[in-house]
């Protein structure tokens, strides 16, 4: 196989786990349980696909484009394929397609779960690094935004606005990000320059954490 950065770019993800499929003899990498791209070995443990999902109208598309990525193998073939591995898929699509693949996985979940596996709450911030978690704060999550600095019985204005309001999972595909909620939510023992670099920190958290289910293009 030529991809041999392959394991070690999706082990990085977040919450991922991989196992053996011993029937299959596939080696799977799953998120929350859930596969979402494996790698097929033949009976010498040799490689002979990598299977992933993808929106079905990009697959239909890379498929007419790249004879080395078919219908999946073992798989519904509307939505999976199968890349061969040592074919002519450039590196840089294989990884997009990958993450296309764990983003459309992970967006499977209820919207409270792909938080919890991105270990994120809706603004970007990691409670479980938080000096605050436990006590006094319950965390976002728990809490259903309802944290200890927010309004009392009220969930806090940024969780309202993104999961109340809008139904997503954070604020990472928000065109106003960060708006002036965010802004206008904060810790007010910080100085305004350690307030900026907070926030630039935790857009940076969420836009890290998973790829938008964006369409992949041909090179
Ligand atoms: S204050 Fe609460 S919600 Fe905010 S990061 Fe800390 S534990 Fe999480
Ligand atoms: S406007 Fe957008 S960035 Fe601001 S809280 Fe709502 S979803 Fe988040």
């Amino acid at each position: 196989m030529r991809y041999h950065w392959l394991d070690e770019y999706l082990l990085q993800k977040r919450s991922v786990t991989k196992d053996l499929q011993p029937v299959w003899n596939w080696v799977r990498y799953m998120v929350g349980g859930k596969m979402f791209a494996a790698v097929c070995l033949d009976k010498q443990n040799q490689p002979y696909y990598i299977n992933l999902k993808l929106d079905p109208s990009d697959g239909e598309f890379l498929r007419s484009q790249y004879r080395d990525i078919l219908p999946g193998y073992y798989s519904d073939k509307r939505c999976w394929n199968s890349i061969r591995p040592d074919g002519a898929v450039p590196d840089q699509l294989l990884r997009e397609m990958l993450d296309q693949s764990y983003a459309l996985i992970l967006a499977s979940f209820p919207k409270k779960r792909q938080r919890e596996l991105l270990g994120l709450t809706v603004c970007g911030s990691v409670c479980s690094e938080c000096s605050c978690y436990g006590a006094p704060c319950a965390g976002c999550n728990e809490s259903g935004g309802k944290v200890f600095h927010a309004p009392a019985g009220k969930p806090c204005p940024i969780y309202a606005c993104c999961v109340n309001k809008r139904h997503c999972a954070t604020c990472k595909d928000c065109a106003e990000l960060p708006c002036g909620l965010w802004r206008s939510t904060r810790d007010p023992s910080l100085s305004d320059a350690a307030f900026e670099a907070d926030l630039q920190q935790r857009v940076s958290a969420l836009r890290d954490s998973v790829c938008s289910a964006r369409s992949v293009t041909a090179e």
